[in-house]
């Protein structure tokens, strides 16, 4: 199934998402073409198991899937990568949900149990057997990109709750069919006391707060959002979101948004070794950066590789999420946002003008303006400060 699924995204890459790459990227416009194609085999449930419908695909395999994805399309590759994101935190709410969640820090409230509240498995059931899409509002105006610090809060609502969230960027927010959104547990709560919400868009009110008109990634259709959403209680997930975070939102990010940099930064090398091809040997020898994006891509390839299997460990429970970990994840990331960029440069520089030009079969200008999203998906600053001081307190081995 895996190598399937893999070579489907190959071919829809070469077909659907690479028909419309251009038209999504030059009016910022939501892929629905290949979103439907996506759907139509089943992707969108890729990292769901087996036994609840999904593909059962491991996190390897999903970072290739998502660098496969990107050959065609960055935006979609993204939205395709995000979504998981939030498939696989919601499988996770649902297991701890299953398991009567033993990790609660202490002074953290009770949680129900599978019996008491079985309307989130029900949930997440529909999300995977209907291929429902997901998105995320973690980020929020005031805090930035601070995962682990929320402002707004969960708020008790008669039988229910409410939240009102100033997200500053929500990629196609506007097209969900839920958001999994971080809130404060409740308005006496300090900012580090979060939880997620899996909001119904059916019963959350989005407010377009400003444009979108980005250098790159512009089919993701991200905007600053206000959300407002009310839902009943078991919609918020049973997890502690420290956990939820350390165990399968960043480090996940991470790897699936690494895997669609690196597919980007090897169809510019890619175009590049064709555009040398096609000048012949009259032209001359080969620009040295032909061989240099190569060995950039296989150390690049690599440690996405090592990432994603520690993170497949971490996920399905066989290893801890431990500072080591985390820092591993975190220099996959800082890597690859700022190599990959390298390598669709140095593409561009060995295309000359047929790579800086936006079209022609040598043109790399869209897969670098979708790359220089890359260091701002949580802004690397705000990454190398953390894990310099995780670096402090890390074990060496
Ligand atoms: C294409 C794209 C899609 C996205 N989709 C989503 C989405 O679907 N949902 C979502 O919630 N978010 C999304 N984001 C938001 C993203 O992941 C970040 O959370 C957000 O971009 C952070 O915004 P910021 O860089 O302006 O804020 P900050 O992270 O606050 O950074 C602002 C400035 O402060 C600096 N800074 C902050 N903290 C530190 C620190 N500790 N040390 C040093 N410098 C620091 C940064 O370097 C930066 O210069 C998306 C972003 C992009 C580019």
């Amino acid at each position: 199934m895996t190598g399937d699924a893999r070579k489907t995204c190959r071919e829809l890459a070469d077909g659907v998402l690479a028909e419309h790459a251009d038209a999504v990227d030059s009016d910022a416009r939501f892929p629905k073409e290949a979103l439907s194609a996506l759907r139509a085999h089943g992707l969108l449930a890729a990292a769901a198991p087996v036994e609840r419908g999904g593909l059962g695909v491991d996190v390897p395999a999903l970072a290739g899937m998502a660098a496969a994805l990107s050959r065609g399309c960055g935006a979609t590759a993204m939205i395709w990568a995000m979504h998981q994101v939030q498939l696989a935190c919601l499988l996770a709410g649902e297991q701890a949900l299953r398991a009567g969640e033993q990790a609660l820090p202490s002074g953290e409230q009770a949680l129900p149990s599978g019996e008491q509240a079985p309307e989130l498995r029900d949930a997440v059931t529909r999300v995977v057997r209907d291929q429902l899409l997901i998105a995320s509002a973690t980020s929020e105006a005031g805090i930035g990109g601070a995962l682990r610090t929320s402002s707004c809060a969960v708020e008790r609502a008669g039988a229910g709750a409410r939240l009102d969230k100033r997200a500053t960027t929500v990629s196609y927010g506007v097209e969900a069919d839920a958001l999994l959104v971080s809130a404060r547990r409740g308005p006496g709560s300090p900012p580090s006391d979060q939880v997620a919400v899996l909001a119904d868009s059916a019963r959350t009110r989005l407010e377009v707060l400003g444009g979108w008109n980005p250098l790159g990634m512009r089919g993701t259709c991200s905007p600053a959002l206000r959300v407002r959403a009310e839902f009943e209680e078991w919609r918020i997930l049973p997890v502690p979101f420290g956990d939820l975070v350390a165990r399968v939102m960043t480090p996940l990010s991470h790897v699936l948004w690494s895997g669609v940099w690196y597919g980007l930064a090897a169809e510019a090398a890619d175009r590049a070794v064709r555009h040398a091809r096609a000048r012949g040997e009259a032209a001359g020898p080969p620009s040295a950066s032909l061989a240099e994006m190569r060995w950039r891509l296989a150390g690049l390839e690599a440690q996405l590789d090592a990432a994603a299997r520690d993170t497949q460990d971490v996920m399905s429970g066989a290893a801890e999420p431990t500072v080591a970990f985390t820092l591993r994840v975190n220099a996959l990331k800082l890597a690859m946002s700022q190599v990959a960029v390298d390598v669709a440069l140095a593409a561009m520089r060995a295309c000359g003008m047929a790579g800086y030009s936006e079209d022609g079969p040598f043109s790399v200008a869209r897969l670098l303006r979708d790359l220089l999203s890359a260091p701002l998906m949580i802004n690397n600053e705000r990454l190398v400060a953390i894990s310099s001081q995780l670096a402090l307190v890390a074990r060496e081995r």
